[in-house]
Parts: C-alpha cells; sequence; structure tokens
C-alpha cells in the first residue's frame, strides 16, 4: 500500500523543505539585523559613557569590562544560532533520505507487482480472487481456459455458482467452511463443471488473505485440471489389472479375488471352484488365419464366456488361449458342473470373423477349495492337470480334478529323472517293424521304434516317455541316440548278407528345430558307415506347420544329403496336399485311424482313397500304417496304395528276429 501514500507525502515533505528553508532564511535575517543592532548600538551607548567617564576623570575598566561581557554574550547567540542551522540542515538531509527510500521501495514494489501480475496471467493453475463475501473479484487467463468463462462472466459472480458439479455432498463445503475459518486455508480434490456442462476433477487450494493488519482481506484460490492425470491413473490402474486385449482381469486381479474369496469360504465353511479353460486348437486358428484374427477371436471368447459369469464371479485372461473362472459361494459339484457346462455351450455356435465361420472348443479342468488345494497356485495346477485330463479324454469337455491325476503327474516327474539314467544304463532299444510292397509282398523298408525297458515298470512305450523327455529337454540326445543306433544296425544288417533296405527313424518336433540338426544326422551317417539313401526320416505335418522357413530348409538339406522324408500319421493334422508339394517329401504315412475302420466306414475308405489319388498326383508314395486284417489289405490295394506296415505282416521286432524274418520271406 506504500505506493499509494508515497506521491502526496512527497510533494508534502517538498512544501515543508521548502518553507523550513524560508523560515530559516528569515530567522538568519532577523537574528543577524538585531545582533549587529545591537552590536553597534552598544558600542555607540559605551562609547559615550567612556567620553562621559573621561570627562569626569573617572576610571574606563568598568566599562571596558561590561563591553568584553556583551561581546560574549553575543558570540554565545551567534554559535547558538550556528547549532540551530546545522541541526535544520542534518534534519532536512534525514527527511530527504528517508523520502528517498520509499521511491526506491515503491519502485521496487512496482516491479514485483508487475511480475506477479504476469505470473498470475501466465500460470497454468486457475486462480479465482474473491471479496469477503465471496465474489469474483479477479480471474487469470488458465481460470477461462479451464472452466470456459470468460473473465467477465466470472467477476461478480460466487464461484460455487458459476462451477458446481452436483457430485458433491454439501458436506464437503461445511469442511471447506470450517478448514478456512480455523486455519485459514483449504486444500483437497474437487469435481467442478465446465461452461459446456463436462463435469472435470480439479485440485484446489484456497486460502484467506489477510491485510497488514491480520484483518481478512479476500480469498484466493488456486486449482488445477486433473483430468489427464486421472485418466493416466485410471489407465495405470486398468493395466495392472486387466488385461489389455480382452479387457477381463488378469492374473493379479484374480490373484487378489481369489485370496479374498479363499479368505470368505475358510470363516464359512464355503467352496471356491477353479475352472481352467483352454481353447482346443487355437494354435491352428492363428497359425492358418494369423494372430490378428486369432486376437479377435480370444476377444470374442472373452465376451462370450464373460456373458456366463456371475456378478460374484471372476472370469479372466490368464495367459494366451487361458482363460480362469473363479466361482465364490459354489455349493457343490453339481452347480460347479453347471457353470463347467455354460462355459462350453457358450463357443458351441460357430464364430463369425472376416468372413470365416470360425468353430472353437474349450476343454475345461475343474479343481475346488479345500479339497484340491489351498491357494489359488495349487488349485491352478490342478485345475490345470484336470484340464489335460479333458483334452485327452477327447476336447470339449470338463473334467474334475482327481487326486489319481495328481498321482500320475508326480509319476511323470519321476518318470523324467529315471529317463535320465535310462540312457547311461543303455535302458533303452529299438525294435523294427518291417513294411512291404502291397503287391508283391516284398519287403521295403523298416521303421525303427524305441523302447525301454524300465528296470522297476517293465517295457514303457513310447507315447508314455517321448512327452516326457521334449518336456524335460532330453529329447535331443534321446532322439540321437535312436539315430545313431538305427544307422549303426542297417549297417551290421547289410554286413550280415541282408538285402538293402532303407531304415526309418521318427523325428520330434524339436529334434528338427535344433539348429545341430543336420549335423547330427551327418555325424550319424559318418560314424555308422551308413549311405544316406538307406535312411528314411518320418516327421508329422505338426512339425511342419511351425516356423516354416527354417523347416522347409532342413528338409532340402536332408534331400540334398540322399535322405529319404516320410509324413508320419498322415490326415490327423491340418496340413494341405498342396502345401506339402513345396517340401521335398517322398512318402506320406496314412494315419492308423483312418486304417482301423477301412472295411466297414464308407467315409475313412473315402478319405484313404483320396488321400492315395492326391498323393499319387503329387508324385508321393503312399503306406498304409495300422493294417491288421486282410479286408484291410484287400481294400488298400484296390484303391492303389504302395505299401503296408502293421501287425498283419509282423509286429515290431528285435533286430535278429527281424533279420529272421527278412531271410524267410526272401527265401520263400
Ligand atoms: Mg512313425
Amino acid at each position: 500500500m506504500a505506493h499509494r501514500l508515497a506521491q502526496p507525502r512527497l510533494r508534502e515533505l517538498r512544501t515543508i523543505t521548502v518553507a523550513a528553508l524560508l523560515a530559516a532564511l528569515a530567522w538568519t535575517l532577523v537574528i543577524g539585523a538585531s545582533l549587529a543592532w545591537n552590536y553597534w548600538h552598544e558600542e555607540e551607548e559605551h562609547r559615550s559613557l567612556a567620553r562621559l567617564e573621561t570627562r569626569l576623570g573617572l576610571p574606563h575598566q568598568q566599562i571596558v569590562g561590561q563591553i568584553e561581557n556583551d561581546r560574549s554574550l553575543l558570540g554565545g547567540l551567534g554559535a547558538t544560532h550556528g547549532a540551530i542551522w546545522l541541526a535544520g540542515v542534518g534534519m532536512i538531509g534525514f527527511i530527504r533520505s528517508r523520502a528517498r527510500r520509499q521511491i526506491v521501495t515503491r519502485r521496487d514494489d512496482l516491479r514485483r507487482r508487475r511480475v506477479s501480475e504476469q505470473v498470475f496471467d501466465q500460470t497454468a493453475e486457475g486462480i479465482v480472487i474473491t471479496d469477503l463475501e465471496r465474489r469474483i473479484i479477479s480471474v487469470n487467463r488458465a481460470f477461462s481456459e479451464i472452466t470456459g468463462y470468460a473473465a467477465e462472466e466470472a467477476l461478480g459472480r460466487h464461484p460455487e455458482d458459476l462451477l458446481r458439479s452436483g457430485r458433491h455432498d454439501p458436506e464437503i463445503y461445511r469442511q471447506i467452511e470450517a478448514s478456512l475459518a480455523g486455519q485459514g486455508s483449504w486444500r483437497g480434490e474437487m469435481w467442478h463443471r465446465r461452461k459446456s456442462g463436462e463435469i472435470y476433477p480439479e485440485w484446489l487450494a484456497i486460502s484467506l488473505v489477510r491485510d497488514a493488519a491480520g484483518c481478512p482481506e479476500h480469498y484466493i484460490g488456486i486449482f488445477s485440471d486433473i483430468s489427464q492425470q486421472k485418466r493416466d491413473a485410471e489407465r495405470i490402474r486398468f493395466l495392472a489389472y486387466y488385461d489389455a486385449l480382452t479387457g477381463l482381469p488378469n492374473r493379479t486381479l484374480l490373484a487378489d479375488r481369489a485370496a479374498k474369496a479363499i479368505a470368505v469360504a475358510q470363516r464359512n465353511g464355503a467352496r471356491v471352484a477353479v475352472l481352467f479353460m483352454d481353447l482346443d486348437g487355437f494354435k491352428h486358428v492363428n497359425d492358418s488365419l494369423g494372430h490378428l484374427l486369432g486376437d479377435a477371436l480370444l476377444q470374442l471368447v472373452g465376451q462370450r464366456l464373460g456373458q456366463q459369469t456371475r456378478r460374484a464371479d471372476t472370469l479372466s485372461r490368464f495367459g494366451g488361449d487361458e482363460f480362469v473362472l473363479l466361482l465364490t459361494e459354489s455349493e457343490g459339484p453339481e452347480s460347479i458342473a453347471a457353470a463347467a457346462r455354460r462355459c462350453l455351450d457358450a463357443l458351441s455356435t460357430p464364430f463369425e470373423l472376416d468372413g470365416h465361420d470360425i468353430d472353437i472348443t474349450t476343454s475345461i479342468g475343474i479343481s475346488v477349495f479345500p479339497d484340491d488345494g489351498q491357494t489359488l497356485e495349487a488349485l491352478v495346477k490342478n485345475a490345470d492337470t484336470a484340464m489335460y485330463q479333458a483334452k485327452e479324454s477327447g476336447r470339449n469337455q470338463f473334467r474334475f480334478f482327481e487326486t489319481a491325476m495328481n498321482a500320475r503327474a508326480t509319476a511323470r516327474a519321476t518318470l523324467g529323472n529315471d529317463l535320465r539314467r535310462a540312457l547311461e544304463r543303455s535302458e533303452l532299444f529299438l525294435h523294427y517293424q518291417p513294411q512291404a510292397e502291397i503287391t508283391s509282398g516284398e519287403i521295403v523298408g523298416v521303421e525303427a521304434l524305441v523302447r525301454w525297458q524300465h528296470p522297476q515298470l517293465g517295457t514303457i512305450p513310447p507315447a508314455d516317455f517321448i512327452p516326457v523327455a521334449e518336456e524335460i529337454g532330453l529329447i535331443g540326445r534321446l532322439g540321437e541316440w535312436v539315430l545313431n543306433e538305427a544307422c549303426r544296425q542297417a549297417v551290421a544288417w547289410q554286413r550280415a548278407g541282408l538285402p538293402h533296405i532303407p531304415v526309418a527313424v521318427n523325428l520330434s518336433a524339436l529334434q528338427l528345430r535344433s539348429p545341430d540338426f543336420l549335423d547330427s544326422v551327418r555325424r550319424a551317417l559318418q560314424s555308422a558307415g551308413l549311405d544316406a539313401h538307406w535312411l528314411e526320416l518320418e516327421l508329422t505335418e505338426s512339425v511342419l506347420m511351425h516356423q516354416v522357413d527354417s523347416v522347409m530348409q532342413t528338409l532340402h538339406g536332408l534331400s540334398d544329403l540322399g535322405i529319404r522324408i516320410a509324413i508320419d500319421d498322415f490326415g490327423t493334422g491340418y496340413s494341405s496336399l498342396a502345401y506339402l508339394r513345396r517340401l521335398a517329401i517322398d512318402k506320406l504315412k496314412i494315419d492308423r485311424s483312418f486304417i482301423r475302420d477301412l472295411s466297414v466306414d464308407p467315409e475313412d475308405a473315402l478319405i484313404v482313397a483320396t488321400i492315395i489319388r492326391m498323393a499319387h498326383s503329387l508324385r508321393l508314395r503312399v503306406i498304409a500304417e495300422g493294417v491288421e486284417a486282410s479286408e484291410q489289405l484287400a481294400t488298400l490295394r484296390a484303391q492303389g496304395c504302395d505299401e503296408i506296415q502293421g501287425y498283419h505282416l509282423s509286429r515290431p521286432l528285435p533286430a535278429d528276429a527281424l533279420a529272421e524274418f527278412i531271410r524267410e520271406r526272401f527265401a520263400a
């Protein structure tokens, strides 16, 4: 406020200074004149008195002393006058310098005010100043930008009338009043309404401003629009707890809800069920239609399953094509089974995607708290085991977890450990099943089949231990052993004078994908001394569906070596014959499942006939697996199949027995 008072006071000061100077000058003149007059007058008086004394013959000392006295009195008066002068000048100097200081202070004040006005207007925070009756007296530019109200529209209004969103309880306004009355300030989050009607969140700080004397003068409110921060926080919260693709709860949120459900169930003795779902054949959809459609399908599946979910339950995307449904307050197995059936039914109608009708089903494994586990982790693990059981039983169905399954899983782990030792202890051996040309009956090859003689469990079929070997990363070593052994045996037969026939070895997908694979085949041929022409490799269709480029490269590498390639279990996968044309394939092995009912099921007969015709058109040889009866053989012969393999010819035999079998055949 100093700047406002400075102007009149300065003028007043100047008048006082001039008046004081004039007064001092007048005073000096009067005193000087009176002193001079006094001095001159007294001098005259003394002189006339001296003349009188001389005339009367009196001594002069008294008069002279008097004159001296008067002189010193006058001197004293002069000094006092001088001192007053000095004091006056000093006083003027003091007043002047004080006025100077006030001017500097005022200039600084103005400068500060200009800066603060700029800040007031430039700042990103909205600022509103009201008087004590809460009428707006000033707003800044950000206020107008945030609220949409121009300064003219806001001035004189009450902020709450202007911006009230209607979202707050009256209680919050009472709290604000109380806080302003008590501490002179309040801060917190508020929802306000823009001129456009849009409601937005803001961070608001209100404070009471007092004047220099400490009396309340006005209120100042500073606020910032925090809509974006809210949205960001919401998005972060969403991503932390929800799956970005399907919008369903993710594992984290599932774990959270499961922990709560289990805690509640523990208190009131209820059950909590975990339904673990894995889509059947989803990989095929992804591979054949592409990941974009695959993702879109997952979204639709999530939606349909979500529609079956009660509010108290949680459907979560567990990862990939896996969904987990958490059922809280489950009454019993019947209601859990009903929920599982609803999930299966939800997917029974085909999904329409980009012009394709896609059939997708799911296999469901179910575990229940408290019987099958105490934690979500244990429940999911057991539900997963049950889900595999559902897949093995033919997919599109559900299975409850049974302890027996658990025992099997444990047995599988033990089997893995045993398998590691089996390689070192030579518990593995090969049997050979002959293959014959269909018209002549001539033996044209053998397939090497690995067997495991377990010291306690007896003979274990490959279907039981090959998946274990793949799981524990032993398939590379196991495959290499089989390859080496088969090559060694083939050379041994040749040296024993048997007619030369190719030996077929089964390959696992993992083996083929190993970068070292071609070299390991070369090494096996070399160390056995076998011509590549007598080695045939069998691989399944599924191997061809993944990492197509690198597989194709490997196949051509094998073909260049002179090795023959056969497609095993043909008809069970998804590969088309046209696709096979691009690969260096020599032979198709029709899966035994088509041969089993060949002579009774016309549909199977038609499939087999079609495969044979198309294979021939691609110049591929065809061999039927699992031929057990002469009727099957007759049908295959009629259809023009090239070769057969199966019990009708011979079961797999040990190396010696096979040599004997071939000798007899060729002798016959
Ligand atoms: Mg095979």
